[in-house]
Order: structure tokens, then C-alpha cells, then sequence
């Protein structure tokens, strides 16, 4: 395993023109194994001076890169998909022991990271452009697609490896050069896989890490070289990044919060149904950001429904995520406990009935860890504040509607559009609901609807600021500048051969 999880409590470093080197940082912030309230490293609140110095390798790597063909770059990143799968284990322990997700899904997180690489190794495809000849006698015109130079991601605490990847392969295979900033909460999986980028012997600045918060956030915002940011986070957040740096012309995806509901019909294969929305709402503790929270039962659904997910959830076992047999971690800290659990007591006072309530959980041998047990809120009135704020715990809450049409309405009230799920059998009603809801990514009787590498990630209203989405197709226009060139060659040149 790394070092920087294996010696007692280091200080980490930033990878800035392919060597690591430490931070300006004055303050620090500590990250703790969320099971057990272990220390396990300090993350340095890296300053605008650090900033500037990773812009600057990114900014000197940026032309021998963008001149290197695109077949070669990739090879690059044939070699990281090798390292990724030969390190999978240790980085997969690494992301349990900072965030607390099962090492299952810490495995299945680092399948999703991978497949982004495995589909940025088609970059020479992928980044053509198309031409047309005579676009008036003797006149060719082209569209090519140009990497934009240095370009930046800062990312949310949740998949400390996966949401990285979303950008970072796609980014440098498009030419670009790429400065990352992980979530101070777990910086030690993007610790590691600079650490396996570094063994790629990719050419130094092209990829740059700067550990950090709030002040590296500003400084990237700020930068006049970095010319685009990636974003995924809360949605303040989100909106703060994505006005700041328009403020200096870049171009910006950033991807907020979410509310994901789901709607359960009458006919629906009320088992299938009641396994994968367990599954849904309670693995990685709700803390995926394409969790179903809200569940909107149909006619006769409320009740069969209702006992089904009680039961299910009920035997969830909760625990250290590298235990065997846990099927749900901790929540990432202290504070987000307190406050999943300060908005169940809100939601109950707003009228809803805990049929399982998770606060106040103590696991034997981790008394020190953030746990709660999966709570379920039945009846939450459709007009409480609850049924719109975004919880990230493990908390699913039960509602119920006549008809899919008043369901719907329920998603149109929503701030947030990350997903939509649907459970039937009935193909008129998946229809229906795949054309009119509101929300980017949509499940019909799938509970996390999270798109494939090759497919973008969407995500609507208050879930995304921007027009190009991570991931796919989506993600080599955002790396790249398009260019039109017209072309005229005069005739007399060619009757000299
Ligand atoms: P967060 O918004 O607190 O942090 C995200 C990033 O922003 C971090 O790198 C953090 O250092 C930085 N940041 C935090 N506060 C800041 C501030 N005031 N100014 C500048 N930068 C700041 O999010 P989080 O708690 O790490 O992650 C959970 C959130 O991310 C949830 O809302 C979840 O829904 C969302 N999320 C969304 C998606 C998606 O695809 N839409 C995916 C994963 C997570």
C-alpha cells in the first residue's frame, strides 16, 4: 500500500511538474478513517501560490503535449488501465479505510473509473472532425476539434476515485494538460493513483495534483490560464464555481446535488422492485449522489411497498466496510451524522412516521464511527421542506400518490433533476414516464440509473450547471475547441507537377 497511508499520520504533498512536493500550506485538515475516528493523514490547504505554480507546469506542458499524436498519448493511458487493475485491492482498501464504503463497493466503484479510461483510449476515434470538398468549386472546408491547454476538476468527497475519472483521462487524451483538486475529506485514493500516473512516465505538468479547500477552489475559479473547469459537489457550491469562473471566461460543467425519487406502480415485480430500491437508497450509506431518497407509491403499492422496504431494509448490515458481510458503511463525518440525523428529527416533525429509524446507532467495536442504521419515513407530506432538501444519508422517505400523473407533478416541484427511477411492467407507463420526467438520468425499474462511461452523465435543473456533461461524447467536446478551416489552393500550383 501507499506510503501515505501506510507510515502513522503523514502530511500530504501535491504532485506539481511530475515531482511531489510539499504545500505552502499553513493549516491543515485532518482525514479520518470514518468506521473508527482514526487519523489517517492531513490534507494541506494548499494556497493560490500553490496554484500558480501547478498552472504554470500545466501551462509548460501544454505544447509538446498537444503535439504529441493522440495515438500515443493514449498509450499512456493504456498503461494506467494496466496499473489501475494490477493496484485495484489496495487502492479499493484505501477508499474504504477514507470515505468508509464497503471494500465491494470500493471495487465496483474503481470498475467505473477504469471503464473512463478504457474509453478515453479511444480518443484518436473519438476527437475527429469531418470535412466536406466543393463546398464551392475548388473550396474544402473542415471542422477539427483542438485541445484548449490547461484545464482543471475539483471533486466531491463521495467516490473518492471515480468521480477524478470522469475527467482526467478524457482531458489529457484530447491534449489538454490537467491540474485535479480532490476533496480535502479524502485525498488519499487520488494520493495513490498520481502515484501509479507517475509510474505511466507521462511527460511532467501534464497531470498536476493540488490538495486543498475553499482557497484552491478560488484560486482555479480565478486563474486567466486555466481556460475550463470540471465541477461536482453540493449545489452552492456548484453555482458558486460555476458564476466565478465565468467570471473569467471559462468554459464550465459543474454538477450539483440531488433528490432522486422513484415511483412504484401496482403492477410492478414488487421483489425486484424492493431489492434495488433498497440497494438504491442504502448502499455507500445514500451517499451517491444517483441515491433514490424519495419513494411515490401507486394505489395498492403504498402498503405492499411499504412492508417490503421495511423488511429489506431492516436487514441491511451495518458496519466497517472491510469487514466481511457489511453491506453498509459509516457516513463520511461526525458532522453529516448529526445532521442526516437533525433532519430525520425535522422530517418527523413535519409529520412523517419513522417505520425504521436509524438515528442514535452504535456498532460494536466502533463506537468512535459515524452510523447510522437505514431509516425509513413514511407519509412525508409532499409540501414539507424535507421532501425537497437533499439528506445524502441513508434515509428513504415513503410518499404516496393516485395516479403517475400526480407523481410526476411531485418530480416537477423538485429543485433537483439528477434522476428519476420507475418501477413497472407496463411498457405504456415506462414510456410515458421515460418522455415526460424531469431529470437527466432516468431508471425504468433501475435504481441507480448511473450512465456508462461511453454514455454522458446527465443531470438537470438544480443537479447541473452547464451544457456538456462529463463522460462520453459530451466530455471530448468539452476538452476541445472546435475550428473551422475553408481552403483554397490555386490551380496554377498544381500545374507545376
Ligand atoms: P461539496 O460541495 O462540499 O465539495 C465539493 C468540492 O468543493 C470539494 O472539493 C470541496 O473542497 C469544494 N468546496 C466545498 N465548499 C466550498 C466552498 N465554500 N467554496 C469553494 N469550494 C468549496 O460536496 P461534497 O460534500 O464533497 O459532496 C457531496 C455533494 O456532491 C452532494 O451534494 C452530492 O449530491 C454531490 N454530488 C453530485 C454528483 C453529480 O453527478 N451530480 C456526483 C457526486 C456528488
Amino acid at each position: 500500500m501507499s506510503s501515505a497511508v501506510t507510515t502513522q499520520v503523514t502530511d500530504l504533498q501535491n504532485y506539481v511538474n511530475g515531482a511531489w512536493r510539499r504545500s505552502a500550506a499553513t493549516e491543515y485538515f485532518d482525514v479520518t478513517n470514518p468506521a473508527t475516528a482514526k487519523l489517517l493523514a492531513r490534507t494541506p490547504l494548499s494556497t493560490s501560490a500553490d496554484v500558480d505554480a501547478a498552472v504554470q507546469a500545466a501551462a509548460d506542458a501544454f505544447p509538446a503535449w498537444r503535439r504529441t499524436p493522440p495515438g500515443e498519448r493514449v498509450q499512456y493511458l493504456f498503461k494506467l488501465k494496466n496499473l489501475l487493475e494490477e493496484n485495484l485491492d489496495d487502492l479499493a482498501r484505501v477508499i474504504t479505510l477514507e470515505n468508509g464504503k464497503t471494500f465491494a463497493e470500493a471495487r465496483a466503484e474503481l470498475r467505473r473509473a477504469i471503464e473512463n479510461v478504457e474509453v478515453a483510449c479511444g480518443i484518436p476515434m473519438m476527437m475527429q472532425g469531418y470535412n466536406l470538398e466543393d463546398v464551392t468549386p475548388g473550396v474544402d472546408e473542415m471542422q477539427i476539434r483542438q485541445p484548449l491547454g490547461v484545464v482543471a476538476a475539483i471533486v466531491p468527497f463521495n467516490f473518492p476515485a471515480m468521480v477524478s475519472y470522469w475527467f482526467l483521462p478524457y482531458a489529457i487524451a484530447c491534449g489538454n494538460s490537467f491540474i485535479l483538486k480532490p476533496s480535502e475529506r479524502v485525498p488519499l485514493s487520488m494520493h495513490r493513483a498520481f502515484e501509479l500516473l507517475e509510474k505511466t512516465g507521462l511527460p511532467k505538468g501534464v497531470v498536476n495534483l493540488v490538495n486543498g479547500g475553499k482557497e484552491v477552489v478560488n484560486a482555479l475559479c480565478d486563474h486567466p490560464q486555466v481556460r475550463a473547469i470540471s465541477f461536482v459537489g453540493s449545489t452552492p457550491v456548484a453555482k458558486h464555481v460555476y458564476s466565478r469562473s465565468a467570471a473569467s471566461g471559462k468554459r464550465m460543467q459543474c454538477q450539483g446535488g440531488a433528490k432522486n425519487h422513484v415511483i412504484v406502480l401496482p403492477d410492478a415485480d414488487m421483489e425486484l422492485a424492493t431489492q434495488i430500491i433498497s440497494d438504491s437508497a442504502f448502499g455507500c450509506a445514500g451517499q451517491r449522489c444517483l441515491a433514490v431518497s424519495v419513494a411515490v407509491t401507486i394505489g395498492e403499492a403504498q402498503k405492499t411497498f411499504r412492508d417490503c422496504i421495511a423488511h429489506a431494509a431492516s436487514s441491511i448490515r451495518v458496519g466497517n466496510g472491510l469487514d466481511a458481510g457489511v453491506q453498509m458503511g459509516p457516513v463520511i463525518t461526525r458532522e453529516s451524522k448529526q445532521r442526516i440525523e437533525s433532519l430525520i428529527s425535522a422530517g418527523v416533525g413535519e409529520g412523517a412516521k419513522p417505520i425504521l429509524d436509524g438515528r442514535n446507532t452504535k456498532i460494536p467495536k466502533y463506537e468512535s464511527g459515524n452510523f447510522l442504521t437505514p431509516t425509513v419515513l413514511d407519509g412525508l407530506p409532499t409540501n414539507s421542506q424535507l421532501a425537497n432538501t437533499e439528506i445524502f444519508g441513508p434515509v428513504l422517505s415513503l410518499i404516496h400518490a393516485n395516479s403517475i400523473d400526480e407523481a410526476m407533478e411531485f418530480l416537477r416541484r423538485s429543485p433537483y433533476g439528477n434522476q428519476a427511477s420507475l418501477f413497472t411492467t407496463s411498457g405504456s407507463a415506462a414510456r410515458k414516464f421515460r418522455y415526460e420526467a424531469p431529470a437527466g438520468n432516468i431508471g425504468i425499474n433501475i435504481g441507480v440509473a448511473a450512465p456508462m462511461a461511453y454514455f454522458p452523465f446527465s443531470g438537470w435543473k438544480e443537479s447541473f450547471f452547464g451544457i456538456l456533461h462529463g463522460q462520453g461524447r459530451d466530455a471530448v467536446e468539452f476538452f476541445t475547441e472546435c475550428k473551422i478551416v475553408i481552403e483554397r489552393w490555386s490551380r496554377q500550383e498544381t500545374r507545376k507537377f
